[in-house]
């Protein structure tokens, strides 16, 4: 079974570019948010439970979950969204598990945007924090995805903080310079994880 390393980090900071660098190397990646879509496909449990629960209005014609219409739902239903996380969560949980235990290279990373917010770290044997400033996420967010800052920093608010989530690492990138900085810092993480994995 490979060697799992959870990576995670507040928006923007650079989670996906650092996977793909890992990626480069031949590591295999397992994304939360892949596997959060992957729960809700059409023919899925999930999506069966979620249609049987709040009806047709919550599928879109071509039978694929209606995303807005579910946020909308629940925002305003607290005890919806309860019963979504109770649905969902064990099923990406298993899913995770299910996939890491599947990775062939010698180690395997495990991108799990909320991992401290969901005490996720029983999944993976070491958490990589990739680390930079909010000054930092807010300006590569709001260029990125040419939304207002007051948005960014809405999320951010909701998200811990970013002293939360260095306590729970056991390395950390720091990404706030250029892109040969960042793959140095992906080296040397490199070589560490494959002689972990040896172990
Ligand atoms: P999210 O949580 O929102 O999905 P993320 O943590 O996966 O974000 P990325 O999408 O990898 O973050 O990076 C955010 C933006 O910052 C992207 O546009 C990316 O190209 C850019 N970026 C990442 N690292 C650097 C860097 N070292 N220098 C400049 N831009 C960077």
């Amino acid at each position: 079974m490979a060697y799992v390393v959870g990576v995670t980090g507040g928006i923007g900071s650079g989670k996906t570019t650092v996977a793909n660098l890992f990626a480069e190397k031949g590591i295999e990646v397992i994304d939360a948010d892949v596997i959060a879509r992957q729960v809700v496909e059409p023919g899925s449990e999930g999506l069966k439970a979620i249609a049987a629960k709040f009806g047709a209005s919550m599928l879109n014609d071509d039978g694929t979950l209606n995303r807005g219409a579910l946020r909308e739902h629940v925002f305003s239903h607290p005890e919806d969204k309860e019963w979504l996380n109770g649905l969902l969560h064990p099923k990406i949980r298993h899913e995770m598990i299910t996939q890491t235990a599947q990775a062939k290279s010698s180690y395997c990373l495990l991108v799990i945007p909320l991992l401290v917010e969901n005490g996720l770290q029983s999944l993976c044997q070491r958490v990589l924090v990739v680390d930079v400033s909010e000054a930092t996420q807010i300006a590569r967010t709001t260029q990125r995805d040419q939304v207002p800052e007051e948005q960014v920093k809405s999320i951010l608010a909701a998200q811990a903080t970013r002293e939360q989530r260095l306590e729970a690492a056991n390395d950390v990138i720091t990404n706030e310079d250029d892109s040969k900085v960042l793959s140095q810092q992906i080296e040397t993480l490199h070589h560490q994880y494959l002689a972990l994995a040896a172990q």
